[in-house]
């Protein structure tokens, strides 16, 4: 039986038991025999966090031609006003079309909570099926509708006959768990369970055997490159232009997919992963149902991990010369176009925050640039890290801290200040802390932005080497803004407040 029979998918924190508590360092982590986050970790104190409607959302609005309707509280699923700018830019960049996600929210109150919001959500499926002529309806359901018993799935079934337009269900309840890396298989599970199939096609007849066989010939050297809004166009493009060269060709999937053409995914020679923690609950559901194999291993971001991608995916094809002659010439121009930027790096100090696989594999990417690592915090922990821990340490004499946190900016500031790193390296909203201690930042993920791939590593230290050379704003706000926590607080251990099983803080 597989996990997409069932109405929405299980918790990251039972299927992979997935962790986001952990404070040690690298060479404890990478370690002959050594594991991470023991599962029953937590925190006796936590800073706020975010839901999985966050990632969730960023990549269901992108779906082109579609109403992605909120079934929650009326604050729920405002990310999406934050994300607007993302999906004009992805629209235009893509088919020089700008155009606004389309959300709405049954934005349920005190009154449905208590009577239920079944009849809200059918009147609200009806009224944007009519207004809006979409090709699919979204339904994401937020903690409101999971705590009542609202029946998201049950309603999208009584209705689906009476509207033209596809409805999908999706479970993004955040109380349900604290890894919200669990939107990405809430988003697939629902894509899996309604988009793949396109009965028109299966059962087409090409009258042409000339073109039957063309048509073979380019599936057999398609792959899909799997993007759930973790690369922007200029990303998906630098990748395209790698895998162009081997001579084979991408389907993105699935964020900016239009839902007509999203079987394409069923008929790919190969899927290709380019975040192994993101993807591996669809590829396993493309590869047993509809025999797509599957690559989940490295994010191209650097230069080794560039190269290591590309080897994976040409040795299956059996392309390992023309990869190997490639990645060697892509190499020579790199490091030639890096030389001005390398004596400007080497031996400054960077800390890094990201989800775990980007934190790791820019971890690797400043490495070769030159800087040395005083730090990392990764967003969660699961199984598909292991093998990012034991790379690092490898380049490594000495140790350095990593915390495993959902954000806990408050561990994050006692980090900083003992570690007095010249940059941080995190995403846009988790960039205040440094910038008030008045440390240099740069944004390590904006969709407008290259980090992938060899063009990915040239445009990051170009853009490091100006930050690092005028780093006065940042000096400005330590000047004028300070951190809310007591003197005292960096005095002690970052890490006190993680309990060990058992339940006693660790200092
Ligand atoms: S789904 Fe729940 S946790 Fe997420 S924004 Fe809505 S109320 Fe908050």
């Amino acid at each position: 039986m597989s996990y997409l029979d069932n109405k929405e998918p299980p918790r990251r924190d039972d299927r992979l038991q997935a962790s986001i508590t952990y404070g040690g360092s690298i060479c404890s982590l990478a370690g002959p025999g050594k594991g991470c986050c023991a599962s029953g970790q937590d925190r006796s104190f936590t800073q706020g966090s975010i839901c999985l409607l966050l990632p969730g959302l960023a990549m269901l609005n992108s779906i082109p031609d579609s109403v992605v309707l909120l079934h929650g509280a009326i604050g729920c699923g405002s990310c999406s006003h934050s994300q607007n700018a993302n999906i004009r830019s992805g629209g235009n960049t893509r088919w020089g079309r700008t155009k606004d996600a389309l959300w709405l929210s049954t934005a349920l109150n005190e009154s449905e909570v208590v009577n239920g919001g079944e009849p809200k959500l059918e009147a609200a499926i009806r009224k944007a099926d009519r207004r809006y002529r979409p090709a699919t309806i979204i339904v994401v359901a937020g903690c409101v509708p999971g705590i009542i018993g609202d029946d998201i799935d049950g309603v999208a079934a009584r209705l689906q006959p009476e509207v033209s337009a596809k409805i999908l269900p999706v479970h993004c309840e955040g109380f349900k768990t604290k890894i919200w890396a669990t939107a990405y298989d809430a988003v697939y599970h629902s894509l899996g369970r309604n988009l793949l199939e396109n009965p028109e096609y299966q059962s087409r007849i090409i009258p042409d055997e000339l073109e039957e066989l063309k048509e073979k010939h380019r599936l057999s050297r398609t792959v899909n490159l799997m993007n759930v809004s973790s690369m922007g166009r200029v990303d998906e493009l630098e990748l395209t232009r790698l895998l162009n060269a081997l001579g084979l060709e991408a389907n993105v999937f699935p964020v900016f997919t239009k839902p007509e053409e999203m079987y394409k995914a069923t008929q790919a020679a190969l899927s290709i992963s380019t975040c192994p923690t993101h993807d591996d609950y669809f590829l396993k559901h493309l590869q047993e149902t509809y025999g797509v194999p599957y690559i989940l291993k490295h994010m191209p971001i650097g230069i080794k991990n560039t190269g290591d991608w590309l080897r994976e995916v040409a040795a299956f094809f059996h392309l390992e010369e023309q990869a190997d002659q490639l990645i060697r010439q892509e190499e020579a121009d790199l490091q030639a176009a890096l030389a001005e930027f390398k004596p400007w790096f080497s031996g400054k100090k960077v800390f890094i925050s990201a989800g775990e696989i980007r934190a790791y594999a820019n971890g690797y990417l400043l490495t070769e640039l030159g800087f040395e690592i005083a730090g990392i915090r990764a967003f969660h922990h699961d199984e598909f890290a292991e093998g990012e821990y034991q790379k690092l340490a490898s380049l490594y004499p000495s140790d350095f801290p990593v915390n495993i946190a959902n954000a806990q900016p408050f561990e994050e500031a006692n980090l900083l200040k003992k570690l007095q790193p010249d940059l941080f390296l995190g995403h846009w909203g988790g960039n205040a802390t440094a910038s008030k201690l008045g440390i240099a930042t740069h944004v390590i993920y904006n969709t407008g932005l290259s980090y992938i791939g060899y063009k990915g590593v040239y445009e990051l230290a170009k853009r490091l080497y100006r930050q690092l050379k005028n780093p006065i704003l940042n000096r400005n706000l330590r000047e004028h803004l300070k951190l809310p926590y007591n003197p005292k607080w960096y005095e002690r251990d970052p890490f006190s407040y993680i309990k060990s099983q058992g339940g006693q803080n660790n200092v």
